[in-house]
């Protein structure tokens, strides 16, 4: 499942090419995708040229003249631009027909979308309730600390959550929680200020050095004929079960959390019990 630094990159490599074309026809071979591509669609759009292309979190939005085209990936979609005349292939299920290129979505497991509004697209009911963005520079320790306090749940389950804050899905929450310290397992309550401030600068981290990966490989991506997939990173716990722990060798457990694999390593992410003091429970 493509993640933020992912969508990120996507948008980085799409922008150049499509801002300031005009869409000259659109094809949508199959609609029935996480809600139905709408058949307006090819009426509205030929004519309207890409004004910009922003994110909210995993979504992609394009403006243009009268509105905005709201994109989501999904499980297995991508966007590509391609030449012209390139002849789709199955799951190619939407051109956006350009001067001189397509811009195709592909989406063999269909839990992408493409929705459209001539509203603010921010307030949109699929954007509304959308969690902080963390990379920006509104979202801190206090904030993380604010949204994570009211909850019981694990903080791994929490960060994945959407509506706590954006963009933060399996991969990146197991690296964020290992570089913070902080088991996935400790209850989310329980987190002090202190601690929220490690994660939510792991957080920043995390992610901004993904997307600096996902930099170096953007030429290959945008011209590929493959789905998204993941850029090639040295990930600290993520898929290295029983392998060593590269910062101190133990070697990293995975466990099953809210039906998610989830990776730890025990010594670096020890679970606050009683058997240990939890470490700054007086600043809470
Ligand atoms: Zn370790």
């Amino acid at each position: 499942m493509p993640e933020l630094p992912e969508v990120e990159t996507v948008l980085r490599g799409l922008a150049p090419t499509l801002v300031g074309q005009t869409i000259a026809a659109v094809t949508v071979r199959q609609p029935a995708l996480r809600i139905p591509v709408p058949a307006i669609l090819s009426q509205l759009l030929p004519g309207q040229t890409v004004a910009a292309i922003s994110r909210r979190g995993k979504y992609l939005i394009f403006q243009l003249d009268s509105g905005w085209l709201i994109c989501h990936l999904g499980m297995s979609g991508s966007l590509r631009i391609v030449p012209r005349d390139t002849p789709a292939t199955v799951h190619d299920h939407v051109d956006l027909a350009l001067q001189d290129h397509l811009l195709r979505y592909r989406d063999p497991r269909r839990f992408g979308l493409i929705a459209w509004t001539t509203q603010d697209p921010l307030a949109h009911p699929l954007l509304a309730s959308l969690g902080p963005e963390p990379l920006s520079d509104a979202f801190d320790g206090a904030v993380l600390h604010k949204l994570v306090n009211p909850c019981r749940s694990p903080i791994k389950t929490v960060l994945m959550d959407s509506h706590r804050v954006v963009g933060v899905g399996n991969i990146y929450a197991s690296e964020s929680l290992f570089r913070a310290g902080i088991h996935p397992a400790t209850v989310s309550r329980d987190l002090t200020r202190r601690r929220c401030k490690h994660l939510a600068d792991a957080i920043r981290a995390t992610l901004t050095e993904a997307i600096a990966a996902g930099g170096s490989s953007l030429r290959d991506f945008v011209h590929s004929d493959g789905n998204l997939g993941y850029f090639q990173q040295q990930y600290f716990v993520y898929g290295r079960t029983g392998e060593a722990c590269r910062v101190c060798g133990t070697p990293i457990q995975r466990s099953v959390m809210a039906q998610r694999a989830t990776y730890f390593c025990p010594a670096c992410q020890p679970l606050a019990g009683a058997d240990r003091p939890v470490e700054d429970s007086g600043k809470r």
